[in-house]
């Protein structure tokens, strides 16, 4: 799934790309997508059609689309969603990218809607498993939704200091691994870099919060703000679905630490070897040695 730094990247292209202009008509062949959406797929074709796209932002893994006359439109990718800009013609209710290179590669070709925008421009939702969700919301149902009003605060705005993420995170009882993937705690770590961060400050995932000292929570605060940031400049992590809106991957991949590189020599060279644990279902990829319970 994306995480913080994935959808940034996703945000800042689109930003850059599609910001200004207006969405002419939307196709899918996938409603459920819209079954959020009040009304569901229809009245969401109805309501962006027309409506110009005033800026894109990030609250957590959502991607929020400001719409003229306070719609919000809120696109999560969910597993292996992914948006990309490009060109599509649609044959027989189905998706054929006009450009060659990435946006022809398999992995971008699960077309499951598309917006047509102003300036011959169009951004695709390719999405294999289809768990991606769509809606569009008026200002004041939007900071309703469950999806952003109870979402914790972005590790990244630089308003976010250590003590409210020391009392954030000392609410919470449970293995650290699982709580720094709270999206009600903090936002935007998932499974990839909750194992980057916690072994950088030399954290056992398993470790309990309530057995947390200042020293450790504030290597997790500092190890957190460091790792999301080189992810981002770096593009996130493509170990699976995940590419930018021209379909290419990251590079987070090529120097990650520890995340699903279970059996490899630890990065520190301590001479342990990159152990796997379950934790609630999701694997906790860590050292032994340096990142003792
Ligand atoms: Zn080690």
């Amino acid at each position: 799934m994306p995480e913080l730094p994935e959808v940034q990247t996703i945000v800042n292209d689109l930003d850059r790309k599609i910001k200004g202009l207006t969405i002419a008509d939307v196709w899918t062949d996938w409603p459920k997508y819209f079954k959020r959406s009040i009304g569901g797929w229809e009245t969401f074709r109805k309501t962006v059609k027309g409506k110009k796209i005033k800026k894109i932002r990030r609250i957590g893994k959502n991607i929020i689309f400001d719409l003229l006359n306070d719609k919000k439109m809120l696109i999560h990718q969910k597993m292996t969603g992914h948006l990309l800009i490009g060109h599509w013609q649609v044959k027989n209710n189905k998706p054929i990218p006009i450009e060659k290179g990435p946006l022809a590669e398999k992995v971008n070709n699960y077309i499951h809607a598309i917006f047509w925008l102003s300036k011959n421009k169009m951004m695709g939702f390719s999405d294999l498993r289809k768990f991606g969700k769509i809606l569009v919301a008026d200002e004041k149902d939007f900071k309703n939704l469950e999806d952003v009003k109870n979402i914790g605060p972005d590790p990244l705005t630089p308003k976010f200091g250590f003590s409210e993420f020391k009392s954030l995170i000392s609410k919470k009882r449970g293995p650290i691994k699982k709580i720094l993937m709270d999206q009600n705690v903090v936002s935007g770590i998932g499974n990839i870099y909750s194992d980057e961060i916690l072994f950088v400050a030399k954290i056992h995932p398993l470790k309990k919060t309530e057995e947390l000292g200042d020293k450790e929570l504030k290597a997790i605060f500092e190890a957190a703000k460091k790792i999301l940031k080189k992810a981002v400049k770096l593009r996130g992590t493509s170990t699976s679905d995940y590419r930018d809106t021209a379909g290419k991957v990251g590079y987070y991949d090529k120097v990650r630490l520890v995340y699903r590189r279970e059996g490899e020599k630890c990065p520190r060279n301590c001479g342990a070897a990159i152990q796997r644990l379950k934790i609630n279902g999701r694997s906790a990829h860590f050292c032994p040695y340096c990142q003792k319970l």
